[in-house]
């Protein structure tokens, strides 16, 4: 070997010792490499994966109007990763490599939404994750004043398209009764019997068979600044095949509390309205409103369990009952709303009374009676606007 040679290996030596000591300093450097989102109608999850772990510490959030920024040290990203999304919730997501153990990341919300973020240790040849969940949350949008003081009405059959509900029999691939089909055919009864007032305007969160996420119909009742709202379900207790009837929820008190705080933290202030005149209000002065509104659900509630109990058979009234889970279409705050579970797929009588074209007209007279008499009584309250 001559000198030359010896000279070139000794290069390409040191070429080599310093190309594996970059390629270990990357391995070590933990950054972000892609950016992945799944979406349904309750919740928008975006994924960040990532080459190492990131300590929550290390993630500092801060809202700015409508933009979601994180800002994460300790990890550098491969480039500027851009993905839009096709969720009712987020628009975009960008991560921007500030250096190699900076980055910051943009996440475009299309309205003001509740979120969480937390990491995913890397399992079961997973890498480890940042995940941020974004979580829909009714806001009072704001209603005009109505020329023609017309009550209007927002039917919402549960469920529909992909989501057939409840089916019979339970967990059947291909179910010979399903839950989307009964509402649907109740709700269509309820409009026709509404549609015969004139100072009525009934609106469907769905007419035909499709999907409608749950947000989607919390936003139409706010649109449309309905004076009552009103799901129809057909529940399925498989465990519990003697329970039968008809029952009306409403949002517990604790849920009204809750869409209150958001309310306050995003309203600057909102408007209260009757058919003729509007006026603001403050924040401080919201908890009236959600009070009212929860009051009013009562009302609501009170007043179809009572045209129900008249029409049909009065065992088969359950009554009313406070909604415990967190229900997306009971959050409406200013819009009175409630939930009914029209009869048990899992109850055999229940099963045949809820096909029968003249049990759901019972019940869907009972449901619009007890509208009807409701929004009768709302003639002197103050409608809430946003
Ligand atoms: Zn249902």
């Amino acid at each position: 070997m001559n000198r030359r040679e010896l000279l070139k290996v000794l290069l390409l030596g040191s070429a080599l010792e310093l190309l594996t000591e970059a390629a270990s300093a990357r391995i070590r450097r933990t950054v972000i490499y892609s950016v992945r989102y799944s979406s349904n109608g309750e919740r928008t999850r975006i994924v960040l994966d990532c080459s190492g772990e990131i300590p929550k510490r290390r993630i500092r959030e801060k809202l700015k109007e409508r933009e979601l920024w994180l800002e994460i040290e300790g990890a550098g990203a491969v480039r500027r990763l851009k993905k839009k999304l096709k969720s009712p919730l987020v628009r975009e997501v960008t991560v921007y490599p500030i250096n190699r153990r900076r980055t910051k990341v943009k996440i475009t919300l299309k309205n003001y939404h509740r979120f969480k973020i937390f990491g995913l240790k890397s399992c079961r040849g997973k890498p480890f994750r940042i995940v941020v969940d974004v979580f829909p949350e009714f806001i009072p949008i704001s209603c005009k004043v109505r020329r023609v003081p017309k009550r209007v009405v927002v039917l919402d059959p549960g469920h529909g398209g992909k989501d057939p509900g409840a089916v019979w029999p339970v967990r059947s691939k291909h179910p010979t009764i399903e839950e989307k089909r009964i509402t649907l055919s109740i709700a269509f009864k309820v409009r026709k019997l509404l549609s015969k007032r004139s100072d009525i305007k009934v609106v469907m969160t769905r007419t035909r068979d499709v999907y409608v996420p749950l947000l989607k119909r919390a936003e139409i009742a706010a649109k449309e600044c309905a004076d009552a709202f009103v799901s129809i379900h057909a529940d399925s207790m498989p465990n519990y095949p003697q329970w039968s009837g008809v029952t009306v929820f409403k949002a517990s008190p604790h849920l009204f509390a809750k869409a209150e705080r958001t309310a306050m933290a995003v309203a600057k202030k909102i408007r209260i309205c009757n058919d003729v005149m509007c006026w603001s209000i403050t924040p401080t002065l919201i908890n009236l409103s959600t009070t009212v509104t929860f009051a009013e659900s009562s009302k609501l509630a009170e007043a179809i369990v009572r045209d129900l109990k008249a029409r049909v058979n009065d065992d088969l009234v359950n009554g009313i009952r406070d909604m415990q889970r967190n229900i997306v279409v009971l959050k409406t705050p200013g819009r009175p709303a409630v939930l009914i579970e029209s009869g048990f797929l899992t109850n055999p009588l229940d099963r045949r009374r809820l096909l029968r074209s003249s049990y759901q007209w019972e019940i869907a007279k009972g449901i619009a009676k007890g509208i009807e008499d409701y929004l009768y009584s709302l003639n002197n309250v103050a409608l809430i606007e946003g």
